[in-house]
């Protein structure tokens, strides 16, 4: 799951890391206001959307007069932000964060995440921070500097300092720069995050640490024991799809290809898109709908699936063990009636009730591409989404 920066900045705060003053707005009045009662003489005005690169997006603008403020609070919110974590469509901007302006001398950049090779919490961090860390990582690689956290001991003031002085802090600033990295790394620890990033993390004129943005991710699997980051959350950056599909607690994950997948079992779902693309198509999904799936739920699956403009066709691979064949094919009769299916539909069954799920689907009049192996299952969904079917 991911939040907001300015919720991001809410939760560095709670753990000691400096942030700017700031005010999270939602609308450009609210923004105008804001700044009123933050006082100038400078302000920033930063899109909310879950995605970096804001930036270079035309999404942050320093302001250097409550006219301003408000000139670029029009610009940015509603626009349709576009980023190099957005995808070419963009993501519209329905929240603002209006912070005081700081007084940058250097930019740093300073994260952690989860290495699964060492199983520990590493600290990444770099002396090129800001808006081009993604082109130091491919062109300067040893300028990112890295720690592995032991858990037992958390990040002591050794590793703080040692990281801190391989980026630039200058002495005098080491002890604040301490401050805020182990302020992260509480941050991090307790909130079950997978990725915490500040970038940039900036040394000010005066010499003080201070973090200009704040970019989380937190383990889904760890939310139950996350209320307060679970109210963070904000539906309207995510995927519709895959916000409906979790409503029926359905695996969906939205892909950029032309061919639906309903599967059910996580490593059948993933042999069935390499399947797919083996013999060159594009899944426009991942599906799992689970072993002990309902027709219902097979039905919104199916829904939330042909809801994609641009899918050509659907492949439904089911191994029936504790899923039952003829629940699947219940649920696909009963959805492509539903919603008057449009597409070539293949379907490949094996397993518990076959018989009797091919003989509903037979029977059904619906015009389905029976298919038997997985490679001719393939091969009939490619084909009937390339139109030659
Ligand atoms: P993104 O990473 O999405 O581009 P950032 O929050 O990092 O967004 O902002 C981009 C750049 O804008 C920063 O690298 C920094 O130079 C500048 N900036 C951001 N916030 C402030 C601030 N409060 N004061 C001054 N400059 C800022
Ligand atoms: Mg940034």
């Amino acid at each position: 799951m991911k939040i907001h920066e300015y919720q991001g900045k809410e939760i560095l705060r709670k753990f000691g890391v400096t942030v700017p003053r700031g005010i999270p707005c939602m609308s450009v009045d609210e923004a105008v206001k804001a700044a009123e009662e933050l006082g100038g003489p400078v302000w920033v005005v930063k899109a909310q959307i879950h995605a970096g690169g804001r930036g270079k997006g035309g999404g942050v603008k320093v302001a250097k007069s409550l006219e301003q403020v408000r000139e670029y609070a029009e610009q940015i919110m509603g626009m349709q932000l576009i980023t190099h974590q957005t995808g070419p469509e963009g993501q519209k901007v329905r929240r603002l964060l209006v912070e005081e302006g700081a007084d940058i001398k250097k930019e740093l950049y300073v994260s952690m995440v989860t290495d699964r090779i060492s199983q520990r919490v590493v600290l990444m961090a770099s002396s090129e921070g800001g808006m081009d860390i993604e082109e130091v990582a491919h062109s300067n690689p040893e300028k990112i500097h890295s720690i592995a956290i032991d858990p037992a001991v958390g990040l002591t003031d050794a590793e703080a300092d040692d990281i801190s002085t391989k980026i630039g802090v200058p002495a005098e600033s080491l002890a604040d720069a301490r401050t805020q990295l182990k302020g992260l790394y509480k941050a991090y620890w307790e909130t079950d995050s997978s990725l915490a990033e500040i970038n940039p993390l900036i040394l000010t004129g005066s010499g003080k640490v201070i973090a200009l943005d704040a970019k989380f991710n937190f383990d889904s699997n760890a939310l139950y024991r996350q209320p307060e980051i679970v109210a963070y959350r904000d539906l309207d950056e995510e995927d519709p799809a895959e916000v409906e599909a979790s409503k029926f607690d359905l695996a969906y994950i939205s892909l950029d290809g032309n061919i639906g997948c309903l599967v059910n079992g996580a490593g059948l779902a993933m042999a069935t898109m390499d399947t797919i693309k083996l013999f060159g198509g594009e899944p426009a999904n991942f599906l799992d709908v689970g072993g002990g799936a309902t027709a219902e739920k097979v039905t919104e699956a199916f829904k939330i699936m042909l809801k994609n403009p641009g899918l050509k066709a659907i492949l439904v691979n089911i191994f029936g063990g504790i899923m039952r064949c003829d629940v699947i094919a219940e649920g696909v009769i009963t959805a492509s009636k539903a919603v008057s299916l449009q597409v070539p539909l293949v379907v490949r069954m094996k397993g518990t009730n076959e018989d009797l799920g091919k003989k509903m689907l037979a029977d059904s009049g619906l015009p389905i591409i029976a298919a038997d192996t997985m490679e001719d299952a393939a091969k009939a969904v490619v084909a009937a989404a390339a139109g030659q079917a």
